[in-house]
């Protein structure tokens, strides 16, 4: 068996990479141990929100905005494709504040968000309240950011694999890659337990277990599975919000049938993908500080998902030390936002051979020697000092 590129996983990273690669003639196949899009990409919340719950720096602002840009023509295209509405929905998100303190962070992130020239709009509770009427009375104050949108996550899923299939994609569904065919430095295909497939290219988008194979010598990817559970709540016929809403470190979605989601837990447990009693309540109790009325609303789901933290929380992307193997991982908690931008920069990559301007910064050697690990050590310890503080008290 032989194809021009083989991707390792079947998330929403890889099904975005196969759809480019397969748009611009090449031959793709994907191999995952589970369904497709049954990792993180199915946990997902979907929300598309590059101006972050917490605030992004450049270059990683642009890189997701423009892939935030690039929603409006990627929905329209995968439903002529596929025929599966992916919900996407540009109403704009809320993050509201209950207290002085966080009040005060609104306030600095404003002013953040003013000095990049990004829209947003400061509301006092009234204007909040007006926006979203069934959020809690105690909200004190409000950012409105009108570029934070949302699709339903486990429909793209869907969408991208009835497009990739429709464009001749091909899917090995049950087996994981256990290793690389190298020769002379070079990857020529894959190692599945009972056979080899020969490749061009093989692109790694293993999500959170990227890391847990040694695929380059030398350089285990830096990369952890970070914990988020959610609880579905069915809000129809209760008082409810419209669209999303940030605060007390979670958030509420709201889906067009009338779910609600409470997300989600931000936690270090290894490769547990358990419910938790503590994970739940800390979810719901904050979900419900911001909208009360949903206090009766039937619970229809929970689940937990990993996401896949690279040392500094950005994506890792482009070549690597071996020839023809690329890499595509480490999305983290944007990997939705930042899908349909990665699978154009990965096949452009691979069909020019130049790697993508929007790329470097991203590439895998910022994590090479000790300078860099430090640096990375330096922005790992931030990202989780604002993740914990973002972590429910459990
Ligand atoms: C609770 C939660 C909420 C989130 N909310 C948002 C959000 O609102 N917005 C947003 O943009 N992002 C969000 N994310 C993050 C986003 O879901 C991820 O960044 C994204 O799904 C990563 O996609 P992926 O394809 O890299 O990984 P995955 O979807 O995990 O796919 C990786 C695939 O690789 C497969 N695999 C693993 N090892 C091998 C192997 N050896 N061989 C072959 N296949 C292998 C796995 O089985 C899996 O199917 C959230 C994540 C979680 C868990």
């Amino acid at each position: 068996m032989r194809t021009d590129v083989i991707i390792v996983g079947a998330g929403v990273i890889g099904l975005s990479v196969a759809r480019e690669l397969l748009c611009r003639g090449m031959s793709a196949i994907l191999v995952d141990p589970r369904q497709p899009g049954m990792g993180a990409s199915w946990a997902s919340a979907g929300v598309l929100a590059p101006q972050g719950a917490r605030p992004f720096h450049r270059p990683y602002l642009d890189l997701c905005m423009a892939s935030r840009d690039m929603f409006a023509d990627w929905s329209a295209a995968l439903l002529a494709e596929s025929g599966i509405d992916i919900e996407y929905r540009t109403e704009g998100g809320l993050q509201v504040a209950f207290d002085e303190e966080e009040s005060e962070e609104l306030a600095q992130r404003y002013h953040h968000q003013q000095e990049l020239g990004l829209p947003v709009d400061r509301l006092n509770s009234e204007e909040v309240r007006t926006l979203e009427p069934m959020l809690s009375p105690e909200t004190r104050c409000g950012l409105f950011f009108e570029g934070m949108h949302q699709v339903e996550n486990r429909r793209l899923v869907r969408a991208l694999v009835a497009a990739v299939k429709g464009r001749g994609g091909e899917f090995l569904v049950g087996d994981p890659v256990i290793d690389l065919i190298v020769r002379n430095n070079r990857v020529t295909g894959v190692i599945l337990p009972d056979g080899r497939i020969g490749a061009d290219r093989v692109v790694i988008a293993a999500g959170a277990w990227s890391g847990l194979q040694n695929w380059i010598p030398g350089l285990p990817l830096p990369v952890e599975p970070v914990r988020g559970q959610i609880v579905c709540v069915d809000g129809s016929g209760f008082p409810t919000v419209t669209r999303v809403i940030n605060g007390l470190g979670q958030y509420l979605v709201p889906r067009r049938d009338g779910r609600v989601l409470f997300g989600a837990t931000v936690e270090k447990t290894g490769f547990d993908t358990s419910v938790t009693a503590g994970g739940l309540s800390a979810v719901m109790e904050h979900g419900l500080r911001m909208a009360p009325g949903l206090a009766g609303a039937p619970v229809v789901e929970t689940w937990a998902g990993l996401r896949p933290m690279s040392k500094d929380g950005k994506p890792i992307l482009g070549p690597s030390s071996l020839e023809h193997l690329v890499l595509a991982t480490g999305h983290y908690r944007n990997g939705i936002l930042l899908a349909p931008l990665t699978g154009r920069l990965v096949a452009d990559l691979i069909a020019t051979g130049e790697v993508p301007e929007a790329m470097g910064p991203f590439l895998v050697d910022r994590f090479k020697g000790n300078a860099a690990q430090e640096d990375s050590k330096t922005r790992l310890d931030t990202a989780a000092r604002q993740d914990s503080a973002a972590r429910p008290k459990q």
